[in-house]
């Protein structure tokens, strides 16, 4: 079996009452991501590109927003589970990226921890993992402050 190269893209609402929680890190905020689990775009993102790369379909797939087994559930622990799921496919993350899209708050202090945070749920080495944030220049719903948005790519190969 050869490299296999996945990509998820999430995005959630933010609103007040919430805590932001981001790569599996609680980032002060004054507002929160909406979701039936903790909303972390970060891990959502992540989540689905390692279950794309392995063939193995989506979040929605594995973790259906219908089930009340996932209400407020961890994120980290659902990418783990699709880590698990990969490597019972005989796949292990070779590398991976995630893009996280805010306006606020800053994260560029926090990147490095998000990084550990994923990189630990999916079982590899902090270096495998790059977690970067970027901004919309004020255009659309991230650039409004109305919600996160994440981009994710994974690399998996096959376990030797
Ligand atoms: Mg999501």
């Amino acid at each position: 079996m050869s490299l296999r190269i996945g990509h998820g893209v999430d995005a959630h609402r933010l609103v007040e009452g919430r805590p932001l929680v981001l790569g599996g890190v609680h980032v002060p905020f004054d507002h929160g991501l909406m979701g039936h689990s903790d909303g972390d775009v970060a891990a959502h993102a992540l989540t689905d590109a390692v279950l794309g790369a392995a063939g193995l379909g989506d979040m929605g797939r594995h973790f259906p927003s219908s089930d009340e087994q996932w209400r407020g559930a961890d994120s980290l622990d659902l990418l783990r589970r699709a880590a698990a799921m990969a490597r019972d496919a005989g796949l292990s993350v070779a590398s991976a990226q995630v893009v996280v899209i805010a306006t606020e708050p800053r994260l560029a202090p926090h990147v490095d921890t998000m990084a550990a945070r994923l990189a630990a749920a999916l079982g590899v080495e902090v270096d495998r993992i790059a977690v970067s944030a970027s901004t919309t220049d004020g255009l659309g719903f991230a650039g409004r402050g109305d919600g996160i948005a994440a981009s994710a790519v994974a690399l998996l190969a096959p376990i030797s």
